[in-house]
């Protein structure tokens, strides 16, 4: 059996469509986890950007804001001469150091980086203004008269011209308010400005790009992956197609052919159709015996005709069908001779012979059965009354052959009672025959008599 489903089979394999599919299942999901991983690097880089732009930003701002404040001691300290402006502004420049930390924070990243370098220059110009800073704050400090030691170093080493140091002490506060709010003072802090300005195009641009870079990227990233992600759903339905086509479907249908108890379709993949295949070879062997023992169960294995149970299902059948139909009971007279006299084996012969004229003499559409040792019984469909008289021609033809055999056997003949009935087969029907049969044997036998009224049933 192995061999002809082997031979017999093609269709698609199960087990290869799940290779197949757990393989292309197995590359999209590297693809996607790839792209994936590739899409968040990308986002990463987007937001890195900022937060460098933004600490730029902030840095920057440091240095201004640095810049200024210097801007703003020196002239809060030519305007109020109060000498803690001064400290204030060697505070920045010592301590807080405001512009030099910026740069160092920017040094390590943008080192080199034309935004850093506006930045170095605008320090540049912040130290260079300090110059002036510095000698205005010197001019203030002689104009009060401070000690060396009320002053720092740094305004101690300023050396005032030769023309300053005539000045008087409001000419020399009048000079260095001159200085700070003058015109050159004013474009020097300009200078700063710009060069920061500069430096904040120049990060604004370089950052603008880079981004712009990592967002087309991401972009496309983003689009691989979401034709993977598509991929992936079709994938997802073409196996759950596969699944209903190869396993669903040609189960569903096994289970009603099995339901049904009919031969499977041979359908679905390779293992169904094999399984179909083998289920209807067993379904056949299974059909023939069921058949055998069927028939073995129903039928008489010496005269090959309807047996006892065969001939109550036939009763049952009749008495639901109902119509007309006609019954024979027939008894072989003085068989027990034939037997005592003959042997066992005659009389098996004899009721042989007996079955085969009951078969002969009467239509495929009638009923012979043997019903006991030596009685039978033959159900007549559709025979009314009026067909008695054919019934009891063949009867008579059939006790004429055997009064007269031709094949070595001993003589017999037949007892036969017969009713009718308009209404299927029925107890009374049985017992009218019965009590026919009874009559004819008591009238010396080898006969064939119906029911009459008057008869005892
Ligand atoms: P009657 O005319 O009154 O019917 O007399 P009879 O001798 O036929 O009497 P009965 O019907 O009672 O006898 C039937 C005999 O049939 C008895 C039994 O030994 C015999 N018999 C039953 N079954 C078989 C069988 O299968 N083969 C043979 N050879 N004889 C059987
Ligand atoms: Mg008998």
């Amino acid at each position: 059996m192995e061999e002809k489903g082997q031979k017999q089979v093609k269709g698609i394999r199960i087990s290869t469509v799940n290779i197949i599919m757990i393989f292309i299942s197995c590359v999209l999901y590297i693809l996607l986890i790839t792209a994936t991983i590739r899409v968040s690097g990308k986002y990463n880089d987007v937001h890195n950007s900022m937060d460098e732009y933004i600490a730029f930003e902030e840095n920057e701002a440091f240095l201004t804001e640095g810049s200024t404040y210097l801007t703003e001691q020196v002239r809060l300290y030519t305007v109020t001469l109060e000498p803690e402006y001064m400290e204030h502004y060697f505070t920045e420049v010592h301590e807080t150091r405001r512009r030099e930390t910026a740069l160092e924070q920017l040094e390590s990243s943008y080192g080199g980086d034309k935004a850093y370098e506006y930045l170095v220059e605008a320090l540049q110009h912040s130290n260079d203004l300090m110059q002036d800073e510095i000698y205005a704050m010197k001019l203030i400090s002689e104009s009060q008269g401070y000690t060396k030691e009320q002053i720092p170093e740094e305004v101690q080493a300023a050396v005032l011209s030769d023309e300053d140091q005539k000045l008087d002490s409001e000419e020399m506060i009048q000079r260095a308010r001159e200085i700070v709010f003058g015109t050159d003072y004013q474009e020097a802090r300009t200078r700063i400005l710009d060069n920061v300005e500069n430096s904040m195009k120049s990060i604004h641009e370089k950052t603008h790009e880079k981004m712009l870079g990592d967002a087309d990227s991401l972009e496309s990233t983003m689009i691989i992956q979401r034709r993977l992600v598509s991929i992936l759903f079709v994938e997802n339905i073409a196996t759950f197609l596969l699944i209903i086509l190869l396993i669903i479907k040609p189960l569903r249908i096994y289970v009603n052919c099995i339901k049904e108890e009919k031969m499977m379709e041979i359908t679905g993949s390779y293992e169904f159709k094999y399984l179909a295949l083998t289920y209807n070879d067993i379904f056949e062997i299974k059909n023939a015996n069921e058949a055998m023992l069927r028939y073995r169960a129903e039928h008489d294995p010496l005269t090959g005709i309807v047996n006892r149970g065969g001939f109550e299902q036939l009763k049952n059948m009749f008495r639901v069908k109902g119509g007309a139909l006609g019954l024979l009971i027939i008894d072989v007279d003085k068989f027990k001779l034939i037997n005592d006299g003959y042997g066992h084996e005659v009389g098996d012969q004899v009721l042989k012979k007996v079955a085969g004229f009951l078969k002969d003499e009467f239509r495929a559409t009638d009923y012979p059965a043997r019903i006991g040792g030596d009685e039978f019984a033959v159900i007549l469909t559709g025979m009314t009354e009026e067909m008695g008289a054919v019934v009891m021609r063949k009867i008579g033809k059939i006790n004429e052959s055997l009064l007269h055999p031709d094949d070595g056997l001993p003589q017999v003949s037949l007892s036969v009672g017969g009713a009718f009935s308009e209404q299927g087969f029925t107890d009374d029907l049985y017992k009218m025959a019965d009590a026919a049969l009874y009559v004819v044997k008591e009238n010396g036998r080898c006969g064939c008599r119906f029911y009459e009224e008057g008869m005892e049933l």
